[in-house]
């Protein structure tokens, strides 16, 4: 490519050719997104590979809607409830455009993007109940998020200091509940706390035990050992299960410890009807939480957000700025607080938008209401398990969680060798995709429905599914 002065460009040569393959780009896009029902995951074919090599040129519009498009991870179907994984939603797709027309860089400087996730973070901030002082950030996901959140405890606990002189003798301890999610293990590794470090607290109905828990604190204390952080789960993603969010606030009170929520999908049953809402109780409370925007409010990947009760706490562990990166009262280097003092990263695209154009499109009571339906279609889900006698539903749900067995009367083994061939024969026809999970020594089907697409037409089709399979 070069202009008639023969200069190096990468701009189109042609804008209007650009503009009509665009145009029609476009158009292939909205029908996949009002058609996501027709489009379920499907493998990718081994060929391709080959396809994807870079250096082939060719229709590269045609290569987009035929070969790359068709192979997405599945969240969009309306029959997809594996893992935890989000549906996204057709605002993503006019937000996307303007990101990519803007590219802006939301590490810091006086621009738009900028003040949308201000924006974006103050509300927030107010549906977790988090006061006026309370700073955050928007990351990759609650896994950066729980980095970002665990750096500022340790900072409090450390003291500034040790961020140049590092942590020394001190070994921090941190708790959480059987079962948290992995992310929180991943952060106290990648900071060098270790994971040999991470007291894994006994659950009774589901909860931390906050009596074992002040226990292990003290028995930590008195072996010369720092406690200085709590994590509690709003959302387990195994079962979808909640801490007494108040519970450990008050023993987080009680010692003088770091009150952290791994909030990642849970953390929004703020925003839904009872009984969800009171599930996440207390959250406001917690000197951190880490929750994503990609699961439960269904926005595009990836968009989390780490919100920390203290902006000076937050700020103390990652403020840092070289003379290049001097602020100013005027200009592109004015504007102020800039996000690359709240965390990893320096330069940040502009995930705010997305989550923006959201809220701002279908408005913050749609959320609520899609969040609660999600809920109601796990009970329906459980309500159809219980109809077919040969099923058994291994737990009732307590939010968007559904896990069952497609027979409850065979050997555990043979049960589980029955769920998990059906999870994989409904994922690679197309019907449904449950992921699998043990509970109680089985492996189970489970659906962890995070998905706005998602009726109960749906839920009926994919257990009657799942029952034709079993019997045959
Ligand atoms: C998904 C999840 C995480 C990790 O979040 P990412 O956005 O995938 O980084 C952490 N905790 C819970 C409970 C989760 O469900």
């Amino acid at each position: 490519m070069g202009d008639t002065k023969g200069n190096p460009t990468l701009d189109p040569k042609d804008w209007d050719e650009f503009r009509k393959d665009a145009h029609a780009l476009l158009e292939d896009c909205i029908d996949r997104m009002q058609n996501a029902g027709d489009h379920p995951w499907q493998p990718v074919p081994e060929d391709l590979q080959e396809t994807y090599a870079i250096g082939q040129g060719g229709d590269v519009m045609a290569r987009l809607r035929d070969e790359v498009m068709p192979y997405h991870s599945g969240g969009t179907h309306p029959r997809f409830w594996g893992w935890v994984q989000g549906s996204g939603l057709a605002t993503d797709l006019t937000a996307g455009l303007v990101t990519a027309v803007m590219n802006s860089n939301a590490g810091g400087r006086n621009h738009g993007s900028n003040y949308m996730e201000r924006a974006v973070l103050d509300w927030t901030r107010q549906q977790m109940g988090m006061p006026e002082s309370a700073s955050g950030v928007l990351v990759t996901g609650t896994s950066q998020a729980t980095v970002v959140c665990f750096a500022a405890a340790r900072v409090r606990a450390l003291g500034a200091a040790s961020r140049t002189a590092g942590q020394g003798d001190a070994q921090l301890i941190c708790y959480a509940g059987q079962g948290v999610h992995n992310a929180t293990r991943k952060a106290v590794e990648l900071l060098g706390i270790g994971s040999d470090n991470l007291r894994f607290v006994p659950l009774v109905d589901g909860k931390i035990d906050p009596q074992a828990l002040t226990a292990m604190i003290a028995e930590d204390r008195a072996a010369g050992k720092q406690p200085f952080l709590i994590v509690g789960t709003a959302g387990s993603v195994d079962l979808g299960l909640f801490d007494d969010l108040n519970a450990l606030a008050d023993v987080a009170e009680a010692e003088g410890l770091w009150l952290h929520v791994d909030g990642a999908f849970g953390a929004w049953t703020r925003i839904a009807d009872e009984p969800y809402r009171s599930l996440s109780d207390g959250i406001g409370r917690a000197d951190s939480i880490a929750l994503d925007y990609h699961k439960w409010m269904y926005v595009g990947y990836d968009c989390g957000v780490a919100l920390v009760r203290n902006e000076g706490e937050h700020r103390a562990a990652f403020a840092a700025r070289p003379a290049y990166l001097k602020g100013s009262t005027r200009g592109v280097a004015s504007g102020d607080p800039w996000f690359c003092d709240y965390g990893v990263d320096l330069s940040r695209g502009n995930r705010a938008l997305k989550v923006w154009m959201a809220l701002e499109s279908f408005g913050p009571e749609a959320f609520g209401e899609a969040i609660t339906y999600n809920c109601t279609l796990a009970k329906v889900m459980a309500d159809e398990v219980s109809r077919h006698n040969a099923m058994a539903l291994s737990r009732d749900p307590v939010s968007n969680v559904c896990v069952f067995s497609a027979n409850g009367s065979l050997p555990a083994e043979e049960q589980s060798a029955l769920n998990t061939e059906i999870a994989i024969t409904l994922q690679e026809s197309g019907e449904a995709v449950f992921s699998t999970t043990m509970v109680d020594g089985v492996e189970v089907l489970r659906a962890a429905i995070v998905n706005h697409r998602s009726t109960e037409e749906d839920v009926r089709q994919a257990v009657q599914a799942v029952a034709r399979l079993a019997a045959s």
